[in-house]
């Protein structure tokens, strides 16, 4: 039988802390056949769907997102942690386990109207791609989808941003 996209997604142990069972996706990333379905099911749902920009999420959002561009012949815009982007940027904060974590977006990245897709390697809680979200929004941006690899549906992401109207789309659990 062939490999499906979850085969090649190795789990670490205790990474990078103790008692977190850590989704590694560079082994599906490093594998040729391994990467090329993963970006060609992260596409399906939106055969015929016409997108002006896709967005990633730092770090491996940035992988994934600049393949799927590539792909769709669209910009590539990525989100990154704070202080990163040397531009004019837009902040959002959201919470963590421990603290608060904020993520930022050029201010002329994306236009009003423009439709979106927002990419990430996982969706756990929801909380960096809800951040990522609400900075694509103020600029007025139109998010059709957000695409992940890895769904982990027991931290509730997926439910999270349904909640905000969004459509969730994930390779495996
Ligand atoms: P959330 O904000 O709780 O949904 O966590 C998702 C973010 O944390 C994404 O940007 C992921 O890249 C990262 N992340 C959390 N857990 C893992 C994991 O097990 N493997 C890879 N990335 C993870």
């Amino acid at each position: 039988m062939q490999k499906t996209v979850k085969d090649y997604i190795r789990t670490i142990a205790d990474f990078p802390h103790e008692g977190i069972m850590f989704r590694d996706v560079t082994t599906l990333f490093g594998d040729p056949r391994g990467f090329r379905i993963a970006i060609d099911q992260l596409l399906h749902p939106y055969a015929g769907v016409r997108f002006d920009k896709v967005v990633g999420l730092e770090a491996r959002g940035f992988i994934l997102g600049g393949a799927i561009a590539h792909q769709l012949s669209v910009g590539f815009v990525p989100i990154r942690k704070k202080g990163k982007l040397p531009g004019a940027v837009i902040s959002q904060s959201y919470q963590l386990e421990y603290g608060e974590a904020v993520v930022e977006l050029h201010d002329d990245a994306i236009q009003p109207g423009e439709k979106v897709l927002i990419v990430d390697d996982l969706l756990a809680t929801g909380g960096t791609a809800e951040a990522g979200i609400k900075l694509v929004e103020r600029l007025g941006g139109e998010i059709i989808g957000c695409a992940f690899v890895v769904d982990l549906p027991d931290l509730g992401g997926r439910k999270r941003l349904e909640g905000l109207g969004m459509d969730v789309h994930a390779l495996c659990a």
